[in-house]
């Protein structure tokens, strides 16, 4: 539970510091958004304020009777977008959709004026300043001396600002008309940080926005996101987590279940012949692990090997089929030859006596000599302290068990195992018989490792041989032993019994 808690810390904090720099990807797209929105706001409420002044009659006829002021303030009402709507004459009988108080006489001489900025035939934009804070955007509709006015609500911009800080953000709303007309708000004090145009051009009306932002303004979109990576983090971490926590009962479980294999005896020994080809005599046999279930299902060991290998439960497995080869040496009536059984041993194995001790103890009691056994260490597993090993490896070779190098040539033990250990013979792996007759690099490999052996006075094996090419080409460069498919593969005792005996009876015929 402990680990499942670290692994979900770790997990969580790793969660966060990812999504924050996606956080960054996605305040940009939030701010763009927002720009974008701002802008068809701004460009539909000029879009509007057009249809408006469109639907009035001629201004001249506008005389601002108590219900012609009605329909302008009802107008005004129903199109949020435009704040005023007002009616100026030459002669100064104007009004607007406000009854109340309202001075028209600045509107009147400022509309009136020649700047204005053409949109299209006889609408206009006017900016009308109030003081030096207030600006009225006016769209202008005229006719003749008369003309309609439509002030443009100031837009949202302020709904960007007021939230954020009031002088980080800047905007300009550029309008495409003759000249052009721009209107910003606050300029900003510090430098920007984040900049993003956008346009929309629709119905002769163009606008382009331009937004720039401080480094706060900024950051108010990133943190607006700080929920959403909080929950991602979370559930990143508990999947994780969930899968971790999954594993680690996996494995113990299997701790588990590998003891109870061990308590019901169920790690039997598979042997599988080493023939010499040249004379098609069987030499000894390598003893390899199956776990076989009360039901007779076979599990075999990449299914439990590299776990026990881990946990250390492989000393345990390794006595237990030891125990069963012994009484299988004996029955097969291997106690007064030569041949030799196999072991796969492990560098953990080399660090103590307790292997030695089991041996011995056994071999005594089923009187069969310890030279009918043999050890194999693969290359591919390191060995901590060699001089140890080699300490331990001694007593065996005083009695005559010798020891083969495993898988040679694919691991990192390679030449100094061969020269501390004190090695007899190279189990040459299949990865290079398979190199035979093809053409890969690796077959110069298997040549140099034959002739290696050979100049070091070791012997071989060759492992993983399936094709009678392979037995033919191994034969012609002095390697004789062989093991694989085409002669048997790995086999129960009884099985191993049959095949001796009919092979013998074959090679009697012979
Ligand atoms: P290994 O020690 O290299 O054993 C040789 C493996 O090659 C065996 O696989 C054998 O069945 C297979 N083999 C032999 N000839 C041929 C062939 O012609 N073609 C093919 N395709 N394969 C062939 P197995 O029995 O599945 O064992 C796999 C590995 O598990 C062994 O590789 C060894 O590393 C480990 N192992 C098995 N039993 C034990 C054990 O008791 N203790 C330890 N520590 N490891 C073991
Ligand atoms: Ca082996
Ligand atoms: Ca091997």
């Amino acid at each position: 539970m402990r680990i499942t808690t670290s692994i979900f810390a770790v997990t969580f904090v790793a969660g966060l510091a990812t999504v924050n720099f996606f956080n960054h990807f996605y305040a940009e797209k939030a701010l763009q958004n927002d720009a974008e929105q701002l802008l068809y706001q701004f460009h539909d409420a000029l879009l509007e304020a057009h249809e408006i002044l469109d639907s009035l009659p001629t201004p001249e006829n506008f005389q601002c009777s108590k219900t012609d002021i009605q329909k302008l303030a009802m107008l005004a009402f129903e199109h949020p977008a435009v704040r005023l709507i007002g009616v100026l004459h030459g002669d100064k009988q104007d009004c607007a959709s406000e009854e109340i108080h309202f001075d028209l006489a600045n509107y009147h001489e400022q509309v009136l004026k020649p700047v204005k900025h053409k949109l299209m035939d006889k609408v206009a934009l006017a900016t009308v300043s109030h003081g030096d804070k207030h600006v009225d955007l006016l769209m202008v509709r005229s006719h003749g001396d008369s003309r309609y006015f439509a002030s443009i609500n100031p837009f949202m911009v302020n709904y960007l600002t007021e939230f954020v800080c009031m002088n980080c953000l800047e905007y300009e709303f550029v309008i495409g008309s003759l000249p052009k007309l721009e209107f910003r708000g606050r300029a900003m004090e510090e430098k920007s940080f984040i900049e993003y145009s956008a346009s929309r051009f629709e119905e002769s009306i163009r606008v382009e926005l331009n937004l720039k932002g401080t480094e706060a303004f900024y950051n108010y979109y990133k943190e607006l996101s700080w929920a959403s990576t909080v929950l991602f983090s979370v559930l990143f971490a508990s999947i994780i987590s969930i899968f971790a926590y999954k594993l680690l009962t996996i494995r113990q479980s299997l701790d588990r279940i590998i003891k109870d294999a061990l308590k019901f005896k169920e790690f039997t020994p598979f042997y599988q012949p080493i023939v010499n080809s040249s004379t098609g005599e069987i030499v000894g046999v390598e003893m390899l692990a199956r776990w076989v279930h009360k039901d007779g299902t076979v599990v075999p060991p990449y299914q439990f090997i590299p776990f026990a290998e881990d946990s250390g439960l492989i000393i345990a497995i390794t006595e237990q089929l030891i125990q069963k080869t012994v009484i299988d040496i004996k029955s097969l009536g291997w106690d007064n030859t030569d041949k030799f059984v196999s072991i796969n041993i492990v560098p953990e194995h080399l660090k103590d006596d307790q292997l030695y001790q089991l041996i011995m103890q056994l071999t005594k009691e089923y009187q069969i000599p310890a030279t009918s056994l043999s050890l194999e260490i693969t290359e591919r597993m390191k060995i901590d302290d060699l001089e140890e090993a080699r300490n331990r490896l001694e007593a065996f070779y005083q009695q005559g068990i010798t020891l083969k190098l495993d898988d040679a040539g694919t691991g990192y033990g390679g030449f100094s195992y061969i020269q501390e250990l004190g090695i007899s013979t190279l189990k040459i792996d299949k990865m290079f018989i398979d190199t035979i007759a093809r053409d890969d690099i690796k077959s110069s490999v298997l040549e140099s490792i034959i002739s290696f052996a050979k100049s070091s006075g070791l012997g071989m094996i060759a492992e993983g041989v399936e094709e009678q090419h392979q037995v033919d080409y191994l034969k012609q460069h002095n390697v004789f032993l062989i093991q694989g498919y085409i002669y048997a593969k790995p086999m129960p005792i009884a099985e191993l019994k049959q095949w001796i005996d009919a092979r013998g009876n074959k090679e009697s015929l012979r």
